[in-house]
């Protein structure tokens, strides 16, 4: 069990975490979601023990986390930190990067070792290859697998898949995941990128100007979001007043019938793939909707709200 108590930490004169509390049970998923500059990666530092705390303890098991001034190395033992800026050696392999830590004593079950990680995050065929002639998306992954190498008991990733492209990022996710549940690590994963978390994580943290603010599970927090904030994490969200009370209501939520309340004029359409996302004007306020039906400019169409928040 992962503790974090009360914690809170400053750099220069501003608080930038403010009481932090949570508790994570051993082998789960966290992610740290929340608007840039609201905290996350200090959070993970914290974790790690990369800095000292102000206030506030931060616990793993029984073993008290402890800061540079504790630690001659910092950064505890267990636990693996993935930095939003990966650090690689640019002039030996990839193989060679993700092996730098592992013992030397079994050179086949290293190897061994090696592939299997390079298999999870997809970069098998570039075992060879000098990190210097890496993309920034394939450094990530040699990053993670570098990480994962050693098998610690507590994984920090902050900001994984940034530089890797959406149609990889789906498969390395449920290889990286279903091998942390395989494995029982522990994982924290923050995140600017909402969508990232939804399908894996097991609880969610929302992040807001240095707080948490909410803690749960993703689809309860995704579904009862208690503020704009909140919900605008998960992408656009409409604010709708209905019968003096104010829903937060996502455009997937939304479906045109034949008569309703929510008279809207349509201004734009766009082609997102599976569906239109489109825009529209209820009452001066802009609205957004998903329709698998296109729609133009200046139609006046009647909304219902498929599921009320
Ligand atoms: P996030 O990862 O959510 O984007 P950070 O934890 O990086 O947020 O930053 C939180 C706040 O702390 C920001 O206001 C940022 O400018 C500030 N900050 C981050 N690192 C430092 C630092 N080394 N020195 C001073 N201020 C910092
Ligand atoms: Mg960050």
């Amino acid at each position: 069990m992962l503790k974090v108590e009360n914690v809170t930490f400053s750099y220069l004169a501003q608080t930038t975490i403010t009481k932090a509390n949570f508790t994570l049970e051993g082998g789960k998923s966290l992610a740290i979601i929340g608007e840039s500059g609201c905290g996350k990666s200090t959070l993970l530092k914290l974790i790690y023990g990369l800095y000292d705390l102000e206030q506030g303890q931060i616990f793993w098991k029984d073993l008290e986390v402890l800061g540079p001034k504790y630690h001659l190395i910092p950064g505890m033992e267990y636990m693996k930190y993935l930095a939003q800026d990966f650090d690689l050696m640019p002039y030996i392999t990839v193989a060679e990067n993700v092996g730098k830590y592992l013992s030397n004593l079994y050179p086949e079950t290293k190897k061994e070792r090696i592939t299997k990680l390079l298999e999870i995050v997809e970069m098998q065929e570039f075992a060879n290859v000098k990190a210097k002639y890496l993309s920034g998306g394939q450094m990530q992954r040699v990053a993670i697998a570098k990480v994962l190498a050693l098998e610690p008991e507590v994984l920090l990733l902050d900001e994984p898949f940034s530089h890797i492209d959406n149609f990889r990022k789906n498969s390395l996710r449920r290889k990286l995941f279903s091998y942390l549940k395989q494995k029982q690590i522990t994982c924290i994963v923050a995140t600017h990128d909402s969508t990232d978390v939804l399908s894996f994580a097991d609880e969610v943290l929302v992040m807001q100007q240095g707080k948490i603010i909410e803690q749960g599970n993703p689809e309860f927090i995704f579904n009862n979001p208690k503020s704009h904030y909140v919900s605008s994490l998960f992408g656009d969200v409409n604010e709708i007043k209905i019968k003096e009370k104010i829903h937060f209501v996502y455009p997937h939520q939304l479906k045109v019938v034949s008569n309703s309340d929510l008279k809207i004029t349509v201004s734009t359409s766009y082609f997102r793939g599976s569906h239109y996302l489109i825009e529209a004007l209820y009452d001066k306020q802009v609205l957004f909707f998903e329709s698998l039906i296109d729609y133009t400019k200046g139609e006046i169409l009647f909304l219902d709200v498929v599921i009320i928040l």
